[in-house]
This record gives C-alpha cells, structure tokens and sequence, in this order.
C-alpha cells in the first residue's frame, strides 16, 4: 500500500501526535460501556512504547460544535486507557497552546498523553489549516490510527497529515488490508450480506457492491422493498414503495455485472413491532393482513447458509431482520453463526463492519470468529461505497509530502 507505516519510523525520543478514535459509547455516568476502541488501539500503543516515542493522543469525542463544553471533555477517559493499555496517561486541558505543549515536555521516551477533545475547537471539523498547523507544533511526526474517522476530512484527520511526516498505526494499516482483501482483491466466489432498514440509506452501498461481489444478498426491511418491487404485497411491512423502480434498476444493473441478487423466500412476521410479539412464518405472498415481516424465514436461512457455504469471501453490513428484538434477532444469529463456523473452518474469509452489524454479530457470539470486524461505522459504509476516504487519501505517500524519518 502507498503509506508508511509504523514499522517504517525510527521513533526514539520523537513527539508523535497520534489520532485515535477514543469516541466511546457512555453511559449518563460517563462509564465506557464498550472498550473495543481502546483495546483495538494496544497494539499501535505497545510499538510505539517500544520504539521510545513520546505520544500525543489526539481524538474527537461527541458533538460539541466547536465550543468548549464539559459535558464532552476527554478528561474521564485517561484511567480507562491506563486499565486498558497498561500505562500511564497525562492529560492536556487543551489540545493546542501551552496545556498541549506542556504535557509534551512533560513526557519521557515511551510515555503518553491525551489532548482534550479536538472538537473544542471549530478548526477540526472545518479542516482548517491555522488549526492544524497549531495541532502539527505540537509534535515531529503524525500517525493516524482512526480509520473510523477517516470519511471525515477535519483538521486532525486531513490537513495535519500534509504538515509533519505521516504513517498509518497498526489499526489503519489492519482496517485497510482487512477491506482491500475482501473487495479489492478478493478470493471469488465473493459473497456481500447487506441488510438494515431502507434502501434509500444504501443505495450507493448496492450501486457499487452490484460490480464487483459475485452474489449480493439482501435482508432486513430493505428486502421487503425488493420485493414489493418484484409484485409481492408486504402488508404492513417496512418498505420504501417510492423506491421500487430504484430497486428494479438495480436488479437489471446486477444482470449486466453478473452479480446474483438474492432475495428472502420467506419471513417472519407480526403485528406489532415489539419483542416476543405474537409471530408467524410465512412465504413472500401469504403475509397476512395487518402483520409485518421483522425477520428472514427458517426457508431463507436454510437457502442462504447453502450460499454462503458455497463463497470463499463474505462481506457483510446490516441485519437481516429486527435484531433487537427477540425473537427476530433469529435470522441475524443463525446466519453469523454459520459464517463463523465456516470461517473456524478456513473455507470462509468473513469481513463484517457497521455499528448496528457489529452489535448484532456479538450478539450472536460471532464476532470474535470473523476473520475481521471493523471499527468503522460510518468511514466502513462510505469504503463499501467505493468512495475514496480523505483521511486515508492523505496519508498516501504522494499526498505526505514531509519526508519520515
Ligand atoms: P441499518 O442502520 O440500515 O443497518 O439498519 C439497522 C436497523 O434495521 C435495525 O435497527 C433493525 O431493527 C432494522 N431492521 C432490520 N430489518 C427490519 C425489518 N424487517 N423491519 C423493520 N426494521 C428492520
């Protein structure tokens, strides 16, 4: 790949600024209710220890819009990354000026510091390069671990590496081969599992998967408007009726890139959204009256594990029904499972990103057997897309200009 990466830098007694992605779910305690962010990022931590630099962490937490705001400092955070990664973190109460500049005189080789939220400041989110230039004073080189906010060109994420010699940590560089191996260069047949709500939310997700996956399965709410555009009457189900033709315009645009689309033969439906709300199952045109379909069929599960059996490759964004409620959460798990099984096997390279994907992939006790899970929510949805990332785009060589050390 076109960017350094940590492995490339002699680090010994350098001020690294390293933008991680320390946004936490919290609860109204401030208890970090998830540490998947904080413990993907040990390993970039353990180098950089060991390489004798002195680190800068540099994160974004919440929405505070430019204005210094309490309720969204990163001040909590430092004893959770010391439980978590083993050392000990100093804090800054600013991430630029004297706070910033102090904690980094402060540190001795190996040591760590957190900056205050980056989003105290207007400049990070309008990539502003006063802003950036201030945060690129602070340090010698710049590393960026957040490949979860990598779809966002802000100051921390885009401008600052054009300022001081960059690379990618350990996390990017990981995010980055996991999807260049499932999408870029994938062993076939390649098998993409896109489900969730609407299809209005993923149509460039489809428009781009259509060209290059083998078969694209569709489930959760955004199937049913698959199939009403195919002339099935989904009742009361979730379905976007004003998108039919767009669905009909993809199911031709897939013929012409010999991807196979494959639909729910049948689901599990309900009167009321709600856990353990009376359910029946059903194909695609006995949905009884008043019901909506919150889940793929027994029938469907079975058709699909056959599928997924037969791929080399899964790529996988969405649920496949309402899995938040039991027991429509029944489709998602059985088939998280079996990609799991399979891929314990070694027939199955599965690849799996998305808040609500991951979520439900744990759920199912699946997780931790997929070849890869991202971090990313919102930066894996745009990859998927085909989008270039500018966080990503400015850490290539060409774009680096600042020669590492
Ligand atoms: P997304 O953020 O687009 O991946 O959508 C995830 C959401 O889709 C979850 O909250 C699910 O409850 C919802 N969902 C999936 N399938 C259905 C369905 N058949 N009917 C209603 N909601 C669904």
């Amino acid at each position: 790949m076109d960017f350094n990466t940590l492995h490339d830098m002699d680090l010994n007694g350098k001020i690294v600024l390293l933008r991680a992605d320390l946004n936490v779910p919290v609860d109204a305690d401030k208890n970090i209710t998830d540490t998947t962010r904080i413990d993907r990022l040990k390993p970039t931590i353990d180098l950089l220890a060991a390489k004798g630099a002195k680190t800068l962490i540099l994160s974004h937490f919440g929405r505070p819009k430019g204005e210094h705001n309490s309720e969204f400092s990163l001040a909590f955070l430092p004893p959770a990354l010391q439980k978590q990664w083993g050392v000990e973190v100093q804090f800054a109460e600013d991430c630029i000026d004297i706070p910033a500049q102090n904690v980094a005189a402060n540190l001795k080789n190996g040591q760590f510091g957190l900056l205050e939220n980056l989003r105290f400041h207007k400049g990070e989110e309008a990539n502003d390069h006063e802003f950036a230039q201030k945060l690129a004073a602070l340090g010698d080189l710049f590393v960026n671990d957040a490949f979860s906010a990598a779809h966002r060109a802000h100051a921390s994420t885009e401008a600052l590496a054009h300022l001081l010699p960059c690379a990618a940590g350990l996390l990017m560089e990981a995010e980055l081969t996991a999807l260049q191996d499932a999408l870029e260069a994938p062993d076939h047949p390649v098998i993409a599992l896109v489900g969730g709500a609407k299809i209005s939310s993923k149509l460039d997700v489809l428009g781009n998967l259509i060209k290059k996956v083998d078969m694209l399965i569709l489930g959760g709410g955004m199937a049913n408007t698959f199939l009403y555009a195919q002339g099935h009457d989904l009742k009361a189900s979730l379905c976007e009726k004003d998108m039919a033709d767009t669905a009909r315009d993809i199911m031709a645009q897939a013929k012409t890139h010999n991807c196979e689309i494959i639909l729910p033969i049948d689901g599990v439906a309900a009167e009321k959204f709600a856990a353990n709300a009376p359910h029946t199952t059903c194909g695609n045109d006995a949905i009884p009256d008043g019901t909506m379909v919150l889940d793929i069929g027994a029938g469907t599960i079975e058709m699909l594990k056959g599928k997924i059996s037969t791929a080399k490759t899964l790529l996988w964004n969405g649920p496949m029904g309402a899995f938040e409620l039991t027991p429509f959460d029944n489709g998602t798990v059985q088939l998280a499972r079996f990609a799991a099984e399979c891929t314990k096997n070694g027939t199955l390279k599965s690849v799996a990103g998305g808040g609500d994907t991951v979520a439900a992939l744990e759920q199912a006790n699946a997780a931790k057997d997929f070849t890869y899970i991202s971090t990313a929510g919102g930066a894996f949805l745009e990859w998927l897309e085909g989008k270039t990332l500018p966080g990503v785009a400015a850490l290539s060589q060409k774009s680096c200009t600042k020669q590492c050390a």
